[in-house]
């Protein structure tokens, strides 16, 4: 054997998609029209359950009901409060075999307005948010935002807001220095450049006048709220039953000439939110019973009872065993679940804080992780050599383009996923999803042919025997 086919047989490094099957470029572009609207329309986690249950209605899927007799190829469906959402297809093979389960989130990083939000400052009003999950503050000034959530009324009535999205709709913004009186801050720390109460949105700019305006002492943020009376009929008190997220007011779009890259808001973690539900919806008889977990509060430590903190999985599989008439504890022992987030793809630019045998590259596929954590594997699941295995051999029987990857170099930061939560249940588990640059930031990129793969391989995840 001369030294070229010795390589080819014993050394091994995935490749790049488009150098090895060129012909997926279509059919990865045709596959991510879809996701850019997903994109567009959920821009909260309450609107991807929203988004997601008329996907899913249409697919023929129903609420569940425990009165009901389910049997082979029955699609159902459970909404947890209107922010987390888990649909499933009956497998042919009995419930005590396991579940192919599958949990992505839907919530991302943005900034959330607090509980008495609205001030006047020097004749501008403002909003003041508490910033949810891992942001770096610097990159959401001198941005343009939208306003997504709800308020809840006195009068009971939940009124739902979305406001910045359509042309024409008024936007919001953070305002930075401008580099000539940014000496000073130029010193800060890049975690301080701008501070968590520095980050003020403006609301609004002219007073509200009747003739009398020397009684009021903040007129600009009196015409900011009857603006938004106006429009959702709400009172500056109503702000404290309401859940209001500022958001980038951007849409998706295709990046770089050759349209190989998405860049949009928040899809970690929508791009497996919406792989996974597009592989759930077409399948129409699992051998396994599929679950597609669509969670909440990922990004703050899964905590709430819309995160995967809480037991809710545990007992929608109770549902599903009582139903099935099988034994919980079997089921959940004999499961198997992809805990499907994105990974940090190697970025030349900032080359030191990655590894480059271990790292995750755009445009090679869906990445499995093996484990996540931080100092030592600290807060990891670490999937075990046969969970590895098994995943691997499904992704390879159907030809996914996949790559292994670790969250940067060792000792460089970390993270962590659902995995250690799923992991809890007795249930086999491993990390994988799709390679992502800027991460976290108000406009994360995303390569076509990742999400195409990673689409592909949740499909023979839940076709697989
Ligand atoms: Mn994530
Ligand atoms: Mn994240």
């Amino acid at each position: 054997m001369n030294a070229k086919e010795l390589e080819k047989e014993l050394l091994w490094e995935a490749p790049h998609i488009a150098k090895k099957a060129p012909d997926q470029r279509e059919l990865a572009e045709q596959f991510c029209e879809g996701y850019k609207e997903f994109l567009n329309e959920g821009k909260t986690e309450r609107e991807c359950v929203k988004k997601a249950i008329s996907l899913l209605e249409k697919a023929g899927y129903t609420r569940f009901d425990a009165g009901k007799g389910y049997k082979p190829g029955d699609k159902i469906y459970w909404n947890n409060r209107g922010k987390a959402l888990v649909a499933s297809t009956i497998g042919t093979a009995p419930l005590s075999e396991g579940i192919r389960m599958n949990g992505a989130h839907i919530d991302s990083p943005r900034l959330d307005l607090k509980p008495n939000p609205l001030f006047e400052k020097g004749e501008i009003a403002y909003f003041k948010p508490h910033y949810y999950g891992g942001v770096r503050k610097y990159q959401w000034g001198a941005v343009p935002l939208a306003m997504h959530g709800v308020v809840v009324k006195k009068d009971g009535e939940t009124v739902e807001i979305s406001l910045g999205e359509k042309e024409g709709e008024p936007q919001f913004c953070i305002t930075d220095l401008l580099p000539h009186l940014a000496s000073e801050q130029n010193t800060r720390k890049l975690s301080e450049g701008l501070k968590g109460e520095e980050l003020n949105i403006v609301v609004g700019s002219i007073p509200y006048m009747d003739g009398e305006d020397e009684k009021i002492k903040t007129p600009v943020k009196l015409l900011a709220m009857k603006l938004l009376n106006e429009r959702y009929g709400m009172t500056e008190k109503d702000f404290t039953s309401a859940e209001i997220e500022m958001v980038p007011a951007v849409k998706a779009v295709d990046i770089g000439l050759d349209r190989g890259l998405i860049g949009a808001y928040g899809q970690d973690d929508r791009v497996c939110a919406y792989t996974a539900l597009m592989a759930e919806m077409e399948n129409a008889s699992p051998v396994y019973t599929t679950l597609t977990i669509l969670a909440d509060k990922e990004e703050v430590g899964s905590v709430g009872n819309t995160g995967l903190n809480s037991d809710f999985v545990l007992h929608i599989v109770e549902d599903l065993a009582e139903n099935q008439k099988a034994v919980l504890r079997t089921v959940l022992r004999n499961s198997i679940c992809l805990s499907s987030d994105v990974n940090a793809a190697y970025d030349p630019t900032f080359a030191s804080v990655y590894e480059e045998r271990n790292s995750c590259y755009i445009n090679k596929g869906c990445v499995l992780t093996k484990y996540t954590g931080s100092r030592g594997k600290s807060g990891s699941s670490d999937a075990s050599a046969e969970t590895m295995a098994k995943v691997i051999q499904i992704m390879e029987e159907n030809g996914v383009f996949w790559q292994t990857g670790e969250l940067g170099a060792v000792d460089a930061g970390g993270g962590g996923t659902i995995a250690l939560l799923v992991a809890r249940m007795d249930v086999d588990v491993v990390d994988l999803g799709v390679p992502i640059l800027s991460m976290h930031s108000p406009f994360e990129l995303a390569s076509k042919l990742d999400v195409y793969n990673t689409y592909r391989a949740f499909a023979a995840f839940y076709q697989g025997r």
